[in-house]
């Protein structure tokens, strides 16, 4: 019995070396190393992922130092210090946790991935003029669903790269959008567009409608990590009854809504002139929080409105990056969280911001607020931390399943390393990650218990191939901008 014993260990230390110095030489088309070991015992468990700190984000906003996280069937079945996890349980795979931070994925609320492929196309322009006269005309001469593949590919390896594993987007083509994030191994809210003008991929609203209602009867059940959901623009771009239609079929097929909402002073003054109303009031008019709704941008709430926010449990999702960059205004953030509304953080896409870094979002976060209230203790560290893990999941109504790391929730984990020297020291991680850390420190990103990138490897995504076909697309968008540019001038 002693013997057996013994040689079992023997087996499963040269077993767990073997693991660790596979994933060395591991490239894109090759599987995730802790698939690698084969186990000997039917009880050992899929991946054990440590960390100086577990940053665990859960209801009690506990830190476990010398940490670990257990994995099973995409599951986190267990955490606890990092000699509880490996006396209770053997796993094929192992990430070590020196120097590094363990910690919910983070959670980006907005979205429009592909326009990764926009970014830098337009800068320096207020919201309106950005939109009806660079972004619009663009979408319609250039999106195709190659271009969407594309760019959505793009987007996602700078997501995993910046330790996002779950994100809600809205854009066209959104078949094509939920095949990119199921293939990269990411968690998706995809939104199908509704529109009032025409777009890359409907003639108009009524159309858009159409085209969603198959896009969410084809993706409903189909992957666990992919929700379909409808995207109608805003209330300036898609009329009352098509947003009314929409909210319907949302209810029908029981998911949410992502939505623009009083983002820019143009939206404030279309919606007092067309509605005599203001825009929060306007949508509850016409009952349009019947459903879950995620509200993006949320810039301009009265008091009164903020009231009505958190009483229909309105998920608001802030961004900072493309408010400042938009210069559509500051949002009372520090206001709807006293009120006890539901607020997430989000990029927004890549043309209003030019990034999809969720650690700069944070920062900007806290002191877009602090310097708005001229109150240093505005939105602490803390705050914004929830926003872009536990609290964006309750907004997008995740919280049971991701955004904290707790037993029995899906196991999208990630490791930053607090290596580099602009940690050194380390007093405090809440603050560190919040105020210093940003998307080359993430070390590894893991969603449903698989590993998507490991110390800058990717698992799921072909990098070279992406980078080398966005250049060649962007090329053919920049002489076709060149040649309308010099046609207009002639
Ligand atoms: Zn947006």
């Amino acid at each position: 019995m002693i013997n057996r014993y013994r040689i079992t260990q023997s087996i499963r230390t040269i077993l767990l070396l073997a693991a660790v110095s596979v994933s060395i030489g591991c490239s894109p088309a090759e599987p995730p190393d802790e698939t690698v070991a084969t186990p000997i015992d039917s009880d050992w468990i899929d991946l054990i992922i440590a960390g100086d700190y577990v940053v665990t984000m859960d209801r009690d906003s506990n830190v476990i130092p010398a940490g670990a996280v257990a994995i099973n069937d995409g599951l986190i079945i267990a955490i606890g210090t990092a000699a509880e996890i490996n006396a209770q349980y053997k796993a094929k795979g192992h990430l070590p946790g020196e120097n590094r931070i363990v910690m919910p994925g983070l959670v980006n609320g907005h979205s429009h991935a592909a326009m990764t492929l926009l970014r830098g196309v337009a800068d320096d322009l207020a919201l309106m003029d950005w939109l009806t006269n660079y972004i619009f005309p663009a979408e319609v001469e250039f999106v195709d669903p190659e271009f969407v593949r594309i760019g959505t590919e793009l987007a996602c390896w700078e997501m995993i790269r910046g330790g996002t594993t779950t994100f809600v987007d809205m854009y066209y083509y959104p078949d094509v959008v939920a095949q990119v994030a199921e293939q990269c191994g990411l968690r998706a809210f995809v939104s199908a567009t509704v529109i009032d003008q025409r777009s890359p991929d409907a003639e108009s609203a009524a159309d858009s409608l159409v085209k969603g209602k198959t896009f969410v009867n084809n993706w409903q059940n189909r992957n666990s990590r992919i929700t379909p959901i409808y995207g109608p623009h805003a209330n300036y771009t898609v009329k009352p009854d098509q947003l009314a239609a929409t909210r319907e079929a949302a209810n029908d097929a029981g998911v949410p809504l992502s939505i623009h909402m009083a983002e820019s002073p143009f939206e404030l003054q279309f919606t007092r002139d067309n509605f005599n109303m203001s825009v929060v009031e306007f949508y509850d008019s016409i009952s349009f929080f019947d459903g879950p709704t995620i509200a993006a941008h949320m810039v301009w709430p009265t008091a009164d409105e903020i009231k009505i926010l958190a009483e229909r449990g309105v998920g608001v999702i802030h961004n900072p990056t493309s408010n400042m960059k938009l210069a559509s205004g500051v949002s009372p953030v520090s206001e709807m969280l006293n009120a006890g509304v539901l607020v997430g953080l989000g990029t927004d896409g890549a043309a209003s911001n030019n990034d999809l870094d969720m650690w700069e979002e944070m920062r900007l976060a806290s002191f877009l607020q602090k310097i708005d209230k001229m109150d240093p203790e505005a939105l602490p560290a803390t705050a914004v931390l929830k926003m872009a893990t536990s609290g964006g999941a309750e907004a997008i109504g995740l919280r049971d399943s991701v955004g904290a790391l707790e037993i029995g929730m899906r196991a999208d984990v990630i490791q930053v390393e607090f290596d580099d020297v602009h940690f050194v020291p380390t007093y405090d991680v809440i603050s560190h990650l919040v105020f210093v850390a940003d998307e080359q420190d993430v070390a590894s990103v893991t969603v449903d218990g698989r590993l998507l990138m490991r110390d800058g490897k990717f698992f799921t995504l072909d990098t070279e191939r992406i980078k080398r076909e966005a250049s060649e697309l962007a090329a053919r968008i920049q002489s076709a901008l060149a040649m309308r540019n010099q046609s207009t001038e002639e």
